[in-house]
């Protein structure tokens, strides 16, 4: 299959006439020929979401709301195609996967009701006969650059608030996931949205997500991947005064405390650690554990990741899926043997795993560490990948500077059963999403998404943040006192 760029709502090839291949990485089987575009075809884009934002802006809100609730209705109906094709490009098991396109959905109606919503305010003038508001205007053309743990839900995140609030998008998926990404431009395209309003140009990060920084006409970038490319996209993007919103790495935590229910936080660790096989970026790859729970916990964590099935994550009986590719199978490899020689006790796992069919793939033992120090580079590196360190502590107090003192600040949780513990942790982790008796996965769209640190830069998606960063704020001021009023002047 070869596939196309999606500019005017038509399917266009690479005017560099490349393409790049696209395996599925549990069989190693081809999937998909894949556009290599150059900047030339980013011009294209950006030009025709620039025509598409003169009336798309102008499109009353509700109208593009009603678009939104048909997108999610289309994925309602694809929802199973969508979560098979998904499993297929990147490998996740296919409950996840279903998971990823309902977060889409969910998305999809929450924005659809902002076209009814969208809300300003209006505010007591200080003058006599003058009436004040503050109301959201659209911004341009926005750059939608996506990685490829969630290819559904974060273009998501990004295109339905884009659209919904008169934005116009040029959309750049990672090119580990071309495939859902088409799918999803596809169905906004049927569902009414007009052609030119999105725009989907396939190519690599440093060609075309480059030359989307560098255009003048993207006015606002919204990016999620690594800390490295997001400092990039930040300096380059910040040049050109583009408004940037960066989701970056993280380093989550799962606090257990002595009093914790044990059964629950195994089950909340494991969901959280070798889930999308810890390739997510609320991924838990520290346990921070006070020493009194410590050995039963190590034990139970054992015996359970033993148990866990590698395999094509198109099967029932597959728990955990393949790393996305075998570089990044290497890359975790490489991180297991530093935390080897850095002293960390290998527990379980810490090898690739060759086995019978799985030798078709790129898949990765779970494995776990324990005994590791906090200053270890495995207890402060974001390793994306299926490994677990276990670091002991004393205190809950010890607990949450452990935890803080990483340069990520995402997703932190704690397993407890103590309403002192609990109130502190919430007041005293220093990250962007906190659960209690519960793993560090797991959130809804109508909350504020992100992290403090190095994970971002102050943005939030999903919820009403999204709202914020994908409008400005024009203050309006009506004087019907027929005369010249002068705010602050002393008469
Ligand atoms: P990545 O390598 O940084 O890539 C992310 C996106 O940026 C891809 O589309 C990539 O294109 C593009 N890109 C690469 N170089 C670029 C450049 N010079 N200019 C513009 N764009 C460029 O990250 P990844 O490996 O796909 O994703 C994993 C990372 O994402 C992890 O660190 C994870 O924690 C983070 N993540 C964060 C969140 C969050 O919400 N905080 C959510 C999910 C993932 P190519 O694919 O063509 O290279």
């Amino acid at each position: 299959m070869e596939l196309k760029n999606l500019i005017d709502g038509k399917p266009v090839a690479p005017s560099s006439g490349r393409y790049t291949e696209k395996f599925n990485p549990a069989t190693g089987e081809k999937l998909a020929d894949v556009p290599l575009s150059d900047a030339s075809d980013v011009d294209r884009a950006v030009e025709t979401a620039r025509r598409a934002f003169k009336s798309w802006r102008l499109t009353p809100a509700p109208k593009r709301g009603e678009i939104l609730y048909r997108v999610g209705r289309i994925l309602e109906e694809r929802k199973d195609a969508i979560a098979r094709l998904m499993t297929q490009e990147m490998g996740k098991v296919l409950t996840e996967a279903r998971g990823d396109v309902q977060e889409a959905i969910d998305m999809a109606y929450y924005m659809g009701g902002e076209g009814r919503r969208s809300f300003g305010y209006t505010t007591p003038s200080e003058l006599p006969d003058k009436f004040a508001f503050a109301m959201r205007d659209p911004i341009g053309v926005a750059a939608i650059i996506t990685p490829w743990n969630f290819p559904a839900a974060i273009p998501s995140w990004k295109m339905f608030p884009a659209l919904v609030l008169g934005n116009t998008v040029v959309f750049k998926p990672a090119s580990d996931t071309p495939l859902v990404a088409g799918e999803m431009v596809k169905i906004l395209h049927e569902a009414g949205v007009p052609g030119g309003v999105v725009n989907l140009v396939y190519g690599s990060g440093g060609v075309v997500g480059d030359a989307l920084l560098g255009h003048p006409d993207v006015k606002l970038v919204s990016f999620t991947g690594s800390v490295e490319t997001g400092r990039h996209v930040a300096e380059k993007a910040g040049h050109g005064l583009k408004r940037v919103s960066l989701e970056l790495g993280g380093k989550n935590a799962v606090l257990v405390m002595d009093d914790a229910n044990l059964d629950l936080a195994v089950e909340g660790i494991l969901w959280s650690a070798f889930g999308t096989t810890g390739q997510r970026c609320t991924a838990c790859s520290r346990l921070i554990v006070q020493r009194g729970i410590y050995p039963k916990l190590e034990a139970r964590l054992t015996e359970r990741i033993q148990k866990l099935r590698l395999g094509d994550g198109l099967l029932e009986s597959t728990d955990v899926g393949p790393l996305i590719h075998r570089q990044a199978r290497e890359r975790v490899h490489s991180y297991v043997e530093i935390g080897r020689q850095e002293g960390a006790r290998l527990v379980v796992g810490g090898s690739p795993d060759d086995s019978g069919e799985l030798s078709r793939g790129a898949f990765y033992a779970p494995t776990l560490f324990a005994d590791v120090k906090r200053t270890m580079r495995i207890a402060r590196e974001e390793i994306f990948g299926p490994v677990l360190s276990m670091i002991p502590v004393d205190t809950l107090e010890e607990a949450i500077e452990v935890n803080n003192e990483v340069a990520y600040g995402l997703s932190s949780s704690i397993f407890t059963q103590d309403v002192q513990n609990t109130f502190r942790a919430i007041r005293d982790l220093a990250s962007g999403i906190v659960y209690i008796n519960a793993g560090t996965t797991g959130a809804e769209i109508h909350l504020p998404f992100g992290g403090t640190r190095d994970t971002g830069n102050g943005h939030r998606e999903a919820g009403t943040a999204a709202i914020d960063f994908f409008s400005e704020w024009k203050s309006v001021y009506v004087d019907f006192s027929g005369k010249l009023q002068r705010a602050q002047i002393d008469d």
